[in-house]
C-alpha cells in the first residue's frame, strides 16, 4: 500500500519508518528500495483485506497517476460490517480497481456489487496470449460510433473471465515491443462494457484521456448513456429478429395449407 497512519496522520513511506495499517491496525514497514515504487508492507507480507492483491509495479504506477488523497480509500458496508480498500476513489464517488492477477467471476461479481460505481483497469499483459488474441479478434470489430465497436464473438477478443463483467473493464495492453502491435494499441485502453446478450460493445480510449476524464468527471467512465443506447439498439434488433422469425413460420404454415397432392390414388375397379 502507498499510505499508512503514523500517529493518526496519513503518511507516505520513507526509509526506516513504521506505520499502522489503516484497515487492520497492525504494524507496517516502509519499503523504500531503488527498484520498485516506495510502499508500505505488512510484516510477513500478510494482507488484511482478502481482496487485496499483492501489488505489482504496474499496479502502483497506475495509482500514482491519481492524487494521493484518492488512493486506498477504505469503504464500509454498514449492513454487513464489511470493509475493503478501493485502489482509487474519485471525489465524485467512482472506484477504480486495478487488476493484475486472475479473478474468478464470482469474486469479481462480489467486488462489483460492493463498490457499485466502479470501473476496472485490467493488466492486459499478464498472459502472453492476451494481446495476440486481441489483435486477431479486432479484425471483427464493427464500428457503431466514434471509437465504439461491437464484436459478435467476444471470447475471440478478450479473456473469458472478463466476459459478463457488470462494470466497464479497461484493458491496458501496455506498450508492446512489436511495431505492428504498438501501432495498433497506440497508447490506448480498450474498454469492454457490461454485456447484454452475447455480443460485446468495446470502446477505445486514449490512456491520457482516461486519466483526464477520471480527474474531471469520472462518472462518465461508466458510459451510462452509451450503455442505455446500446441496450435500446439491441432490444430493437431482438424485436426485429422475433418478427422475422414469426413471419417465416407463418410463411411455412401457409405453404403447408396450400399444398395438395396432385394425383390422388384411387383403387381401380377390376374388370374381367
Ligand atoms: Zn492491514
Amino acid at each position: 500500500m502507498l499510505w499508512a497512519d503514523i500517529e493518526k496522520v496519513r503518511s507516505a513511506p520513507a526509509s526506516g519508518l513504521r506505520g499502522m495499517c489503516p484497515v487492520c491496525a497492525r504494524t507496517v514497514i516502509a519499503k523504500c528500495g531503488t527498484q520498485r515504487v516506495h510502499h508500505w508492507a505488512h510484516i510477513g507480507e500478510r494482507a488484511c483485506d482478502r481482496w487485496w492483491e499483492r501489488e505489482t509495479q504496474w499496479h502502483r504506477t497506475w495509482k500514482l497517476r491519481f492524487p494521493g488523497t484518492w488512493h486506498e480509500c477504505i469503504m464500509h458496508d454498514d449492513a454487513t460490517g464489511e470493509k475493503h480498500i478501493a485502489d482509487v476513489r474519485t471525489p465524485d464517488g467512482v472506484v477504480i480497481e486495478f487488476q493484475h492477477s486472475h479473478l474468478r467471476a464470482g469474486e469479481r461479481g462480489a467486488r462489483e456489487h460492493f463498490y457499485r460505481n466502479m470501473v476496472w483497469v485490467v493488466d492486459g499483459t499478464r498472459l502472453q496470449r492476451d494481446l495476440p488474441r486481441f489483435i486477431r479478434g479486432a479484425r471483427d470489430l464493427r464500428p457503431i460510433g466514434k471509437d465504439v465497436f461491437r464484436h459478435a464473438f467476444p471470447d475471440e477478443l478478450l479473456p473469458k473471465t472478463w466476459l459478463g463483467c457488470a462494470a466497464p473493464a479497461f484493458f491496458d495492453f501496455g506498450a508492446p515491443e512489436d511495431p505492428e502491435a504498438a501501432r495498433f494499441i497506440q497508447n490506448c485502453l480498450w474498454c469492454l462494457l457490461p454485456q447484454n446478450g452475447h455480443q460485446a460493445i468495446v470502446v477505445k480510449i486514449d490512456r491520457d484521456a482516461f486519466i483526464g476524464i477520471a480527474q474531471q468527471n469520472a462518472q462518465s467512465l461508466l458510459f451510462l448513456p452509451l450503455r442505455a443506447q446500446a441496450e435500446q439498439r439491441l432490444a430493437a434488433e431482438r424485436a426485429r429478429d422475433r418478427r422475422e422469425h414469426l413471419r417465416a413460420i407463418a410463411a411455412i404454415l401457409e405453404r403447408q395449407r396450400q399444398w395438395r397432392p396432385r394425383h390422388h390414388w384411387q383403387p381401380r375397379r377390376r374388370t374381367f
